[in-house]
């Protein structure tokens, strides 16, 4: 399988693609923001350091980022296909990624790029809840993403939670850090010829029918 990473504004719904990704092919899902959060949650003394930063939406540094992600890479589970969400983020981390992956004998195989405007990620972003057990995602504003049990995660039973930094003023800095750090990134994986742009603006389905059209 091929090694994929996912680059998108902030709730463009690589969450949801992964977790399609996930239980179709088998893929393992590595996303920054979760192994943060993870460590937020279980309050370490890492946890404790980043919390604020990443309730105001802003990026967290490089260095921890980047730690977190080779100690997830070098785990033998990653061996037969991954997908990236959320990493990189800015060019200086792309050119990590390239030394980690090369030193660990790994490669990218395709750059999936979400396209997605900002009204609707806004709305997207405003109507996400999470599962506070498995991380499953879900959109109370989308009808194809409901929870069958309003509040209750449909394949754990476990509650869903909002994300602290999906509120409004929040969602705009992060954005803004999207457009500023983010967005460059797309020209450097054109230069290596695996960026594929993927059109988000039909369903989930419509969406992860076209992945499936690349990565096979
Ligand atoms: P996400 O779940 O990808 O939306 O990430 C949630 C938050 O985690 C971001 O707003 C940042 O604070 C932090 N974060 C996740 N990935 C990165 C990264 N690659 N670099 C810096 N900060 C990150």
């Amino acid at each position: 399988m091929k090694n994929i990473i996912f680059i998108a504004p902030p709730a463009a719904g690589k969450g949801t693609q992964s977790d399609l990704l996930v239980k179709k092919y088998g893929y393992v899902h590595i996303s920054t923001g979760d192994l943060l959060r993870d460590e937020v949650n279980r309050k370490s003394e890492l946890g404790i350091k980043i919390a604020d930063i990443m309730s105001s939406g802003e990026f967290v540094s490089d260095e921890i980022v980047t730690e977190l992600l080779k100690n997830r890479l070098t785990q033998n589970d990653t061996n037969n296909g991954f997908i990236l969400d959320g990493y990189p983020r800015n060019i200086a981390q792309a050119n990590t990624l390239d030394a980690l992956l090369n030193e660990l004998d790994k490669k990218v195989d395709a750059v999936l790029y979400l396209e997605m405007d900002s009204t609707i990620a806004m709305h997207r972003a405003l109507g996400r809840i999470t599962c506070s057990n498995c991380s499953r995602g879900y959109n109370k504003y989308e009808e194809k993403l409901k929870p069958l049990k309003e509040g209750y995660c449909d394949d754990c039973g476990g509650e869903l939670i909002s994300r602290s930094d999906d509120n409004e003023s929040t969602f705009k800095v992060r954005f803004d850090a999207y457009i500023e750090n983010t967005q460059p990134i797309l020209e450097f994986y054109r230069e290596k010829g695996i960026l594929n742009i993927i059109d988000n603006s039909g369903t989930p389905d419509n969406t992860f029918a076209l992945i499936e059209s690349v990565i096979k």
